[in-house]
């Protein structure tokens, strides 16, 4: 289940942020547009990858930066911990190249094709 921010936490972001956006430009600066209507809190490290809902975690951020982290950094990061995981536990798709391991048929040394 996702852990929201609290309303305290958004409070003392939004008073950190001083109504200016929080996020990092690929240019390294800060964005600093106005976020006084439109903002969203982030995580910034995806509850989905064990971020917390701390006031450490939440970054105020404009519509822009939120989807551009959300687009360039969440996703393939969250994508990427899968696989590695999936990788971990053994988990992977069936191979569907004749001759593989996960084929009915196996090819012997001499070139014969036998049932495993
Ligand atoms: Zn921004």
């Amino acid at each position: 289940m996702r852990r929201e921010f609290t309303k305290q936490t958004m409070r003392e972001a939004y008073e950190r942020s001083e109504g200016l956006c929080e996020g990092i430009l690929p240019s390294g600066l800060r964005c600093c547009a106005e976020v006084a209507h439109k903002k969203h809190f982030d995580h910034i490290i995806p509850d989905a990858l064990g971020g917390d809902n701390s006031l450490t975690n939440c970054a105020v951020l404009c519509l822009p930066c939120h989807g551009s982290k959300t687009q360039k950094i969440d996703v393939p990061m969250i994508a990427k911990a899968k696989r590695v995981a999936d990788k971990y536990r053994g988990i992977r798709k069936p191979s569907r190249f004749p001759g593989s391991r996960d084929s009915r048929l196996k090819k012997k040394i001499d070139g014969s094709v036998v049932l495993r």
